[in-house]
């Protein structure tokens, strides 16, 4: 689920994996972005960075049955309230790796809207039609095509 705001996005993705591992996998897709880590809170799952005058704030929240939220926000320092043109290209970036890496980790993304399990490449659910992925690249290859069939005939493999 995104939220577009002015200046920056919100989105949010459920995905079935372990809470670690999808954790320690932020570290890794942020840093192959450039963006750097100001701070790193262990207790309560927040990070906070920066990558030019764009601020981050990455949250982790485990969902009690398997399942995490990551809720990925951008935003400039200071509220801005017209803005030329939506920029959103270090949260697409972020959420292309990271569920690049989900798919090799054969994790599953959960469908913001009603629960449904689904590949982490799938554009929509096909239990609700919510869209699920932003990454019209990631989408718009042949073998990630195979993989929409195979969430839709074998969601629960
Ligand atoms: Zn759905």
């Amino acid at each position: 689920m995104r939220i577009p705001g002015a200046g920056g996005v919100q989105d949010i993705r459920i995905y079935e994996v372990a809470f670690q591992d999808a954790w320690e996998l932020i570290f890794d897709c942020l840093n192959d972005i450039g963006i750097d880590v100001d701070e790193r809170d262990e207790e309560h799952h927040v990070i906070h960075g920066h990558k030019r005058k764009k601020y981050f704030d990455v949250t982790l929240q485990d969902m009690g049955d398997g399942a995490v939220q990551l809720f990925f926000d951008q935003h400039k320092k200071y509220i801005e309230v017209y803005t030329w043109k939506p920029d959103y290209s270090d949260v697409d970036a972020f959420y292309k790796l990271y569920e690049q890496r989900l798919i090799e980790m054969k994790a599953f993304i959960r469908c913001t809207s009603c629960g449904h399990k689904v590949r982490a490449n799938t554009k929509f659910c096909p239990e609700c039609g919510t869209r699920i992925n932003f990454n019209e690249d990631v989408i718009d290859n042949s073998d990630e095509k195979k993989s929409i069939f195979d969430s839709i005939f074998r969601s629960d493999d």
